[in-house]
């Protein structure tokens, strides 16, 4: 396992839906945007599917996602873009069109590191998560070499390093120790999916909504823990690290 990357300048983080970039590297993200990094968000999908409510007005929701992610970022003290590119949610492929706009970012955002979900997690079921993974490694590929998408007439860009997160095999930690609560307060900041990814239910009465999202917070809490590396990081992320583009 190695560990912490030294903080790059600019880190582009993609994900499938808003929160994703959040469960995934968040205090990562919040750690280097504390150090200086300019930390932007790539986010694929609308986020159109992110309710159980059958009743949902969906172009609503898309809407109050987009203001949630801008506030799960500000939470983590990111001061670069929220990118949306708006494919519908369950929806999401990693074909030649997504790839264009994947490589488009990576080349005008300049990203020295790149993170995104890892496609070949085993026996993952969403099929945007594969997708938006598969977008990130896809898209790093196109954006640094020059004769990719000319016609986007921007400069190609190298990142020094892809971080996978849910990685399958992680071979790779960021420590985590002091930005715990700021990971907290981004996934916390995804308001409408409190119900349906963090199984905390604001109708319910008070003391079981604080006893809800004290179990929230202690799942996310114990995952860092799982992947601590002994004295003196007792919390961290974990990653597939890739350094060789
Ligand atoms: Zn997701």
């Amino acid at each position: 396992m190695s560990l912490d990357l030294p903080t790059p300048a600019v880190a582009l983080a993609i994900g499938a839906h808003p929160d994703d970039v959040e469960f995934g590297a968040g205090a990562t993200l919040a750690k280097w945007s504390a150090a200086g990094c300019v930390v932007h968000h790539l986010i694929c999908t609308d986020g159109s599917k992110g309710s159980w409510d059958p009743t949902t007005d969906l172009a609503e929701l898309v809407v109050t996602r987009q203001a949630e992610q801008r506030d799960a970022a500000a939470a983590l003290g990111a001061t670069g873009q929220c990118v949306f590119l708006g494919w519908p949610d369950g929806e999401l492929d990693s074909g030649l069109r997504q790839r264009w706009e994947v490589a488009y970012w990576i080349r005008r955002l300049q990203p020295t590191v790149v993170l995104g979900h890892d496609p070949w997690k085993r026996y993952r079921l969403h099929p945007d998560h594969r997708h938006a993974g598969l977008l990130a490694v896809e898209g790093v590929v196109a954006a640094r070499d020059p004769h990719f998408f000319p016609e986007q007439q921007l400069p190609h860009h190298r990142p020094d390093a892809l971080l996978l997160f849910e990685a399958d095999e992680p071979d790779h930690a960021e420590d985590a120790g002091g930005f715990v609560d700021a990971k907290l307060a981004a996934l916390h900041a995804h308001t409408s999916q409190l119900r349906s990814t963090m199984f905390i239910d604001h109708t319910a009465p008070a003391d079981e909504v604080r006893r809800q999202r004290q179990a929230f917070d202690d799942r996310v809490e114990q995952r860092l823990r799982d992947h601590r590396t002994g004295e003196p990081v007792e919390r961290a992320e974990a990653f597939k690290l890739i350094d060789r583009l």
